[in-house]
């Protein structure tokens, strides 16, 4: 088996090149280096099975380096590479668009070559600021086209219509997972989202800065959990859209008192302005993916934050 992850070198790819590496998957990693780094796959050096190019996805592919390490086939595409915290995509609003679009195809076009699998990390993002609760598939979403989050969320809207289009015009064998809020290790402490930021400020005894008055909703999956749904949908053949997320619904608030309580820490709450656009709910139904993967998330919140509260307090450590 050999896969093609890009944005490899990110919080998910980085986990899922060592998921497939373990199953003894060949893995060619194919990242720029915009908001992943080299540190997340450091762990997996010496792995003679897995290779890393440095590669932009939204430029031509059939360069040299792409198509050497690509010879002797792929069966499958994992196409993670985009931007995907909010503070990394509005400083990067064309490369995030370029990403969902220019990237996509690029991606879609390499697989099809290849005849192989192709899958889409989509994103909840689809379904703007819900106005359906929890989230179903079949919910077309509640999006702004120009806000500040647009070059985002219509860059995977128009990502996941491609992908359809791909599978209509050219009988690629594609699909389309809906990424729900998803946390663990090598997430960056500076990434702007909403675990590393509070297990930061928690760890460094500042204030945790919750956005409004923190009862709006987010539903939190342990990176392992979605790696495994990923997969699962991978080798399931289905096209999709399909939900991966966990259910476990938090207010904003709930997450910043957990995460004081995982970090015994003695900050306290402060409240800042809530960004423009910033989603109410969301909570993933997950009922196509129970009924075709059987797959469901297990790590519970507690378990999941108290591995990645030690692995930022692991990071502090080896730091000073
Ligand atoms: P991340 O920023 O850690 O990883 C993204 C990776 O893509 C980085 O390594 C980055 O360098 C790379 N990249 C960006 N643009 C690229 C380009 N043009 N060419 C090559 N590489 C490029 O983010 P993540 O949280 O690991 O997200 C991975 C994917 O999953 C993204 O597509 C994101 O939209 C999707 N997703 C993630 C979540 C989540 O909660 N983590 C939720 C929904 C969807
Ligand atoms: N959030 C917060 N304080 C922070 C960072 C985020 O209160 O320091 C809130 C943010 O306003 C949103 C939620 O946490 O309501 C999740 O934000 P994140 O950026 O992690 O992901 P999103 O789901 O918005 O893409």
């Amino acid at each position: 088996m050999r896969a093609v992850v890009t944005g490899g070198a990110g919080f998910v790819g980085s986990r899922l090149c060592e998921v497939l590496l373990d199953g003894g998957a060949e893995v060619v990693c194919l990242d720029n280096l915009l908001t992943g780094s080299l540190g997340n796959l450091a762990h997996l050096r010496g792995r003679p099975e897995l290779r890393f190019e440095l590669c932009d996805v939204t430029e031509d592919l059939d360069g040299g380096q792409v198509r050497a390490a690509l010879r002797g086939g792929v069966d499958l595409v994992l196409h993670l590479a985009s931007p995907a915290s909010p503070v990394d995509y509005l400083e990067h609003p064309l490369e995030t668009l370029d990403a969902g679009s220019r990237g996509t195809r690029n991606a879609l076009r390499l697989a099809d070559e290849h005849g192989a699998r192709f899958v889409l990390a989509s994103t909840s993002e689809i379904y703007g600021d819900p106005q359906v609760h929890p989230q179903r598939e079949s919910y077309w979403g509640n999006v702004s086209t120009v806000g500040p989050r647009s070059v985002y969320d219509e860059a995977k809207r128009f990502g996941e219509a491609l992908t359809a289009g791909y599978r209509r015009a050219h009988g690629t064998d594609t699909g389309i997972v809906r990424i729900f809020n998803t946390y663990g290790p090598h997430m960056r402490a500076h990434d702007g989202r909403v675990v590393p930021t509070f297990v930061r400020q928690a760890l460094a005894g500042e204030q945790l800065t919750v956005a409004g008055d923190g009862s709006q909703t987010r539903s939190l999956c342990y990176v392992d959990d979605l790696v495994e749904g990923l997969l699962a949908f991978a080798r399931s053949g289905h096209p999709g859209p399909m939900n991966l997320g966990n259910p476990h619904e938090l207010t904003v608030r709930q997450i910043a008192e957990d995460v004081i309580t995982a970090t015994r820490s003695s900050s306290s709450l402060v409240q800042v302005e809530r960004p423009e656009d910033d989603p109410c709910l969301r909570c993933p139904d997950i009922s196509l993916a129970r009924a075709e993967l059987g797959w469901e998330p297990r790590v519970a919140w507690e378990t999941g934050l108290a591995r990645t509260v030690a692995w930022f307090r692991e990071l502090d450590r080896s730091a000073a």
